[in-house]
């Protein structure tokens, strides 16, 4: 996600999780498939799932766990912090949504289930165990309430938008992982997985998608889309009444700019096209064959979802509006391709995207925003920060390895996962030099694409690169013991 905060300036370990990677390949990824209906009347998704899972796991399991995110927009949560009420709230007035699971089953048995309090997990009560190496099919009826919010799930003016809209297995670590709503960042984590998904909604609608579409077809004043993607972290969509489109392509893959309301579609077409070719020369392939740019109503500046990103509409500023095209872009690399969970580590992409935009103006000078500068500007910005909040609250935590909920304030995490990343990267950056840094970059990609990374692979995958123990480097910047605050 780009934060509004940092947009109006232009740039202006954590927990060290015991498990890493736990990829064992494709035939082991979890699939989902899902047939959705969405009531453009009432606002609300009616939706199938059936999740197959194989335990790759050294455990039995007896239960498995389903991350909620749509609860988040119930009565009692915060959707929003304050600062965004406004721009969230289209009418002026809360709105809220949820979701409600109608059935779990598995072979036509029903099973029992239970969401918590929070309303964040779903657990389903297996009757028998998994045990390493078995598979279970469980089948989930929900029904998804849309808030009136600018936000990934819910309705405004001009899109419809539906991110993280169903139950998504958690990971499983030492058990499962089980994220916390946050208004701050984006408070997910998944594998990748296989989707195959079935859509239906009124023809009036245009859709921007995750995945391929393979299929579509008419029914009544519906029309019923079938997409597929494979190997991918999530599935989102979004759909407009509004909606125009304009294509072109970066090798084998088609670029899509969905779009209202605007004059300047070629532009934010081209620029989409040049992140792409620039990530792909620096870190690796985009290994799908489509990617969606999406503008739609989003209260913050954008949001990633793998072959699918949303570009904020209040973005008012063209060259802003490029430059969080390109963060959002830079994403499919770090978050959509290399995982991590980002509410307990969000620095682990939002630090490498922040500062892969900053790679992407560097490498094309066309768009006349000056790399140096851009350094320069974050240190300033970093600077003004810790200057203000220690006049204010007499000392700031300045460490970039928290979760979410352990930021005391949006500046906070704004200035210390953004700006500072940007700084910290930067640094490494020069002190390895560019070959080395910059091969540190692309075999992390390999090493790492499709699966999921804590800080220790990290720091572990660029000491190998470049052959230089950077733990020390790493954890000065991460713990917040480097000094930035004076000339
Ligand atoms: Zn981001």
């Amino acid at each position: 996600m780009k934060k509004f905060a940092l947009l109006l300036v232009l740039i202006l370990t954590i927990p060290f999780f015991v498990v890493g990677c736990t990829d064992k390949g494709e035939a082991n990824y979890t699939s989902y498939t899902l047939f959705c209906e969405y009531d453009e009347v009432n606002h609300t998704l009616d939706g199938k799932e059936r999740v197959e899972i194989f335990n790759k796991y050294d455990n039995t399991l007896g239960e498995l766990k389903f991350f909620l995110y749509p609860n988040s927009f119930s009565e009692g949560k915060e959707a929003v912090s304050s600062s965004y009420f406004n721009r969230a709230y289209p009418t002026g007035e809360i709105s809220y949504g949820n979701i409600g699971i109608e059935s779990v089953t598995s072979e036509n048995e029903a099973l029992v289930y239970q969401v918590n309090e929070e309303g964040n997990i779903l657990t389903v009560s297996l009757q028998e165990e998994i045990y390493p190496n078995e598979r279970i099919s469980v089948d989930i009826e929900f029904t998804v309430k849309l808030a009136n919010i600018n936000h990934r799930l819910g309705y405004g003016e001009n899109t419809v938008n539906f991110g993280n809209f169903y139950p998504v297995l958690c990971v499983y670590e030492n058990g499962f992982v089980e994220n916390n709503f946050a208004t701050n960042g984006d408070p997910f984590y998944s594998e990748t997985a296989n989707y195959d998904v079935t859509l239906s909604f009124n023809k009036n609608f245009v859709l921007a998608s995750s995945g391929d579409v393979l299929s579509e077809s008419e029914n009544g004043d519906n029309i019923v889309v079938n997409i597929e993607a494979k190997k991918v972290r999530d599935f989102a969509f979004t759909l407009s009444t509004k909606f125009q489109k304009i294509s072109n392509t970066v090798g084998d893959i088609t670029v899509n700019y969905y779009y209202y309301d605007e004059d300047n579609f070629e532009e934010n077409l081209m620029i989409a096209c040049d992140a792409m070719t620039t990530f792909q020369e620096l870190f690796g392939e985009y290994p799908y064959k489509t990617i969606n740019v999406a503008k739609t109503n989003f209260c913050f500046g954008g949001m990633e979802y793998p072959n699918l990103v949303f570009i904020s509409d209040e973005v008012a500023d063209a060259e802003t509006y490029k430059y969080v095209i390109v963060h959002e872009l830079a994403h499919q690399w770090w978050y959509s391709l290399v995982g991590n969970n980002e509410f307990s580590e969000a620095w682990l992409d939002e630090s490498l995207t922040e500062y892969s935009t900053a790679l992407f103006f560097e490498k094309n000078e066309q768009y006349g925003i000056d790399y140096d500068e851009l350094i320069e500007g974050a240190l300033r910005s970093y600077r003004l920060f810790i200057g203000t909040y220690k006049d204010i609250l007499g000392d700031v935590d300045e460490s970039m390895n928290r979760s979410l909920s352990e930021f005391n304030t949006e500046p906070e995490y704004v200035n210390c996962v953004y700006t500072k990343g940007v700084l910290m990267f930067d640094s490494i950056r020069k002190t390895l030099g560019d070959n080395k840094f910059f091969k540190c970059l692309e075999n992390y990609f390999d090493e790492y694409k499709y699966k999921t990374v804590t800080s220790n692979d990290i720091i572990e995958s660029f000491s190998k690169s470049s052959k230089t123990n950077l733990k020390g480097f790493f954890n000065a910047w991460l713990n917040g013991e480097v000094v930035l605050d004076n000339e």
